[in-house]
């Protein structure tokens, strides 16, 4: 230590909303597709929507989608996504800071403020029809007490009570939003997704079989598995909280995981991210000063753990990592000694 100046002095609560305000002005003056053009060559699928030859992965049949509305990219083939600042760090080689410079400054055209405000109603309601969808799902579950979602925790090892924000609902597996036809009713666990102030934006439903014994497998016409699991409202930024508010939580990938967690460590409030790439992105109100990022093992794993501890530490939030034991996937098959 060299004494005099602090490097690493954590940002105050009002320092980091504005630091976050100019990152994602920054981020909003573009179209992501006019970022990710320096990279590859993209052509329109859909209003907002654009995909071309992956630029992280060698392909022959375009995976790379880049969507105009949400300001994000996905690839089908290796599975990468982030914003423009992510393309231009990963894909660039730029730094933070560098990359704040390129898209504030005058590198790539900018949206014009008539086609920013309609991006933003139409986003806005959008998102508004995705809550009310989920606060239905959330209004008509009941309290898990024997229910198949009670069956199915107890099967996973789970054996304290369940906490309040795990009910059991019976609601249907897809609805197609255009013409608003729903299948059929199915069983499912179903946890509620809060957002920074608490307030219920998101569920996220294990569908089961078996009256609970087994998580929902279908294998479909084109010989893909069913997702067992599917989240109803806002997916990124909000969490399935369990226990009570706390300066610091344990953050974790999926709801088995986070039950096990609670379990294991009585004392800690854990919080799921519902998915491996929103490890990072859950939206912490300015209370939180601690993290325990409690990642999977793997390659995938690790990296999640990886960029959520860079993107909570630039947050100004302290950052720890834990991992199960060698020989176990997740926190759960650990709990069930499950191998493999
Ligand atoms: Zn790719």
């Amino acid at each position: 230590m060299t004494g005099g100046r602090q490097h690493h002095r954590q940002r105050s609560a009002a320092e980091n909303d504005a630091f976050q305000r100019a990152v994602s002005e920054a981020r909003d003056r573009h179209n992501l597709s006019d970022v990710a053009k320096l990279y590859t060559t993209l052509r329109k699928r859909g209003a907002r929507e654009l995909v071309g030859l992956c630029p992280f992965h060698s392909e022959k049949s375009p995976s790379f989608e880049v969507n105009d509305a949400k300001g994000v990219y996905y690839c089908h083939g290796c599975g990468v996504s982030g914003d423009a600042f992510k393309l231009l760090m990963e894909k660039g080689g730029l730094s933070f800071r560098q990359a704040f410079e390129a898209l504030t400054g005058d590198a790539f055209p900018t949206v014009s403020d008539e086609e920013r405000a309609k991006r933003k109603e139409d986003d806005a309601r959008q998102l508004a029809e995705r809550i009310a969808l989920a606060r239905s799902i959330w209004a008509s579950s009941v309290h898990p007490a024997g229910t198949p979602a009670e069956v199915y925790a107890r099967s996973r090892g789970i054996i304290m009570p369940l906490p309040e924000t795990v009910r059991f609902v019976m609601t249907p597996r897809w609805r197609d939003a255009e013409t608003g036809e729903v299948g059929r009713n199915h069983p499912a666990m179903a946890c509620a997704l809060q957002d920074a102030h608490g307030a219920i934006v998101g569920v996220q439903c294990v569908f089961l079989q078996d009256g609970g014994r087994r998580k929902y497998e279908r294998i479909h016409a084109d010989g893909s598995k069913a997702k067992a699991k599917l989240t109803f409202g806002v997916i990124v930024g909000s969490a399935f909280r369990i226990g009570p508010p706390s300066d610091h939580v344990v953050i974790c990938e999926g709801p088995e995981d986070g039950l096990t967690l609670r379990q294991q460590l009585p004392d800690r409030t854990v919080w799921v991210a519902c998915g491996t790439a929103l490890m990072s992105r859950v939206s912490l109100p300015s209370t939180i000063r601690y993290i325990t990022l409690a990642g999977d093992n793997g390659t995938a794993g690790q990296a999640a753990v990886d960029e959520a501890t860079a993107a909570y530490m630039a947050g100004g939030v302290e950052v720890a990592a834990i991992f199960p034991d060698e020989g176990f996937k997740d926190w759960n098959d650990q709990l069930r000694g499950v191998r493999g």
